[in-house]
């Protein structure tokens, strides 16, 4: 007899919480395909594949330690329009007199559930996965305020005394970043590490999506590449540790089309693993940690790069979200209306830069964070691109794309579209950067060195169309300043030229 109902949601496959170390048999846990949450927004095929095949070993796995499962697919789930209703069900056939849920991450399911009308009594509990516990938020974060990364990581640091010596960064230093970010050359090539790919069978989940009509985007040639299990996750941190942490940090901001394996280079790939919960943060950061401690080919600037982004980027803009949800969502600070170009969907434009970033997002569904913020957000953000669009590209399209970190970093960091509660400006660029850090404009028909000729790369005039359409407010910004004087010393006529040539950009947007 079942007195308990447990809703387990696909993003809460934490092996770890409480709710596992006990035995009940009155309590039963519920894992469900939903069809609220195929819809919700266009996904990628192997982001809907990776969720649904990672619940099914969750669930596998639970019962394997002796706890009474029920994994419910679409085919189960389909004479039921939402979760609500799914759950009425479920207790009225259970007999259950409690259903407890760990928080859900995002504000949408949040909401959902706990406005919800149910013949029992719902209790949420903590999901035991982030670092900042969620009653703590409000004391970092507060809504409509401007928070930046750095100090909320220092605080990290000291409250977790990681990398630190004796109350003081470990090597007297917060950050390495000027030792990092460095471009990849040909002479570094070799390094570059084979990514660890797994082969995992998803024809079942594949027919099923078909079977129901869902739409997705990207593809799905053969196995799933992406861990689907703890011990493929392990697997994968582990083979991150050995092959990438030696240089993670100094080619974290690397661009390639050139390099092997460019579409990884000497990033983790574990956002999935970790977002889906199947590893813990603390856990990745000790990992890497301990490489470090033990790797005599890893110094402290790589590893410090790493514990950065999970134990500060990865909590912050949780905060933010939390912070500034309801509302955050539809923020417009620009007043962006313009569509997406289409071939955000297919990859077909000749800028080298973009095709190689949409191409492989739609081939791998991911695509690393440079490209994710400087090629794909910045170019969105220099066109003027609708903010709701944006994230809903951003939403679908990446393996490890749920809301509360997916919308801080993109209408938020890259689309500066909550005027600055997150970055201290928008993070605007030119050719000038992408050349730098990247190897894709030899490989260009546009010309990175020219501005507004007819073959200038795009992202010269854009860039500067997008710092006159919003001179008056960023003008005034300490961070740019400079940015504008540099402007107002060239000759009028070349002004305008580069002014006309964004322009004509931005009227041809398909065509480019
Ligand atoms: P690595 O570069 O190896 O970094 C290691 C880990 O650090 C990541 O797995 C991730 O957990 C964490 N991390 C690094 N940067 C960030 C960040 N800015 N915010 C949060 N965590 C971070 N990340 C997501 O997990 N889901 C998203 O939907 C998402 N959308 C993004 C959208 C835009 C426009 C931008 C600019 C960034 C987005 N990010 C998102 C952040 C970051 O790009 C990805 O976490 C990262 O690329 C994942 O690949 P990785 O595991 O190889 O990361
Ligand atoms: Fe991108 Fe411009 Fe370089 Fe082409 S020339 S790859 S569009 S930055």
């Amino acid at each position: 007899m079942t007195h308990t109902l447990r809703l387990i949601l696909g993003d809460q496959l934490n092996a770890h919480h409480s709710w596992y170390q006990t035995q009940d048999p009155g309590v039963l846990y519920v894992i469900a395909e939903l069809h609220q949450e195929t819809g919700y927004v266009r996904h990628h095929i192997q982001k809907l594949c990776a969720f649904f095949a990672a619940m099914a070993e969750f669930a596998k796995a639970l019962g394997q330690a002796g706890h009474r499962v029920q994994h419910l697919t679409l085919d189960d789930t389909a004479p039921y329009p939402d979760l609500p209703a799914l759950l009425r069900a479920l207790i009225a056939q259970s007999g259950a007199r409690r259903l407890e849920v760990q928080r859900p991450d995002e504000y949408r399911l949040l909401a959902q559930l706990t406005d919800m009308d149910l013949p029992v009594a719902i209790s949420l509990v903590d999901s035991e996965h982030f670092l900042l516990p969620f009653e703590e938020l409000d004391r970092h974060f507060q809504r409509g305020t401007a928070h930046r990364m750095e100090p909320f990581y220092r605080k990290m640091r000291k409250r977790y005394d990681l990398l630190m010596d004796k109350g003081a960064p470990l090597g007297g230093q917060w950050n390495f970043d000027k030792e990092n970010r460095q471009a990849l050359t040909p002479a570094d090539f070799d390094r570059v590490p084979q990514p660890l790919c797994f082969a995992n069978d998803v024809e079942a989940i594949r027919a099923r999506l078909a079977r129901h009509g869902v739409q997705s985007m990207g593809r799905l040639e053969g196995p799933l590449l992406w861990p689907v299990t703890r011990a493929q996750a392990r697997e994968l941190l582990a083979h991150f540790c050995r092959c990438a942490l030696p240089a993670f940090g100094r080619y974290q901001d690397a661009l390639s089309q050139q390099a092997p394996h460019s579409w990884s280079l000497f990033h983790a790939r574990l956002s999935f693993a970790l977002n889906s919960k199947m590893l813990h943060p603390m856990e990745v950061i000790r990992a890497a940690i301990t490489a470090f401690e033990t790797d005599e080919t890893i110094n402290l600037a790589q590893v410090e790069g790493f514990v950065r982004q999970i134990l500060g980027w990865r909590e912050y803009v949780r905060g933010i979200y939390w912070a500034n949800m309801p509302g955050y969502d539809s923020l417009n600070h620009f007043d962006a209306h313009r569509p997406l170009p289409s071939w955000y969907w297919s990859g077909e434009t000749r800028m080298a830069c973009l095709r190689a970033a949409i191409g492989q997002s739609l081939e791998y569904a991911y695509a690393h964070h440079i490209q994710r913020l400087m090629v794909t957000g910045t170019f969105a953000m220099l066109i003027g691109a609708e903010p709701d669009q944006v994230d809903a590209w951003y939403l679908g399209v990446y393996i490890d794309a749920i809301e509360w970190v997916e919308l801080p970093n993109t209408r938020g960091m890259s689309q500066y579209a909550d005027g600055g509660l997150l970055a201290s400006k928008p993070y605007a660029a030119s050719g000038n950067y992408l050349n730098k850090m990247g190897d894709h404009c030899a490989q260009c028909p546009y010309d990175v060195k020219d501005k507004a000729g007819p073959n200038a790369c795009p992202f010269n005039s854009l860039y500067w169309h997008f710092m006159a359409r919003h001179d008056r407010e960023l003008a005034r910004n300490p961070r740019i300043t400079m940015v504008y004087r540099g402007w107002d010393n060239r000759p009028e006529s070349e002004r305008q030229a580069i002014l006309e040539r964004g322009q004509w950009c931005l009227d041809n947007l398909e065509r480019l």
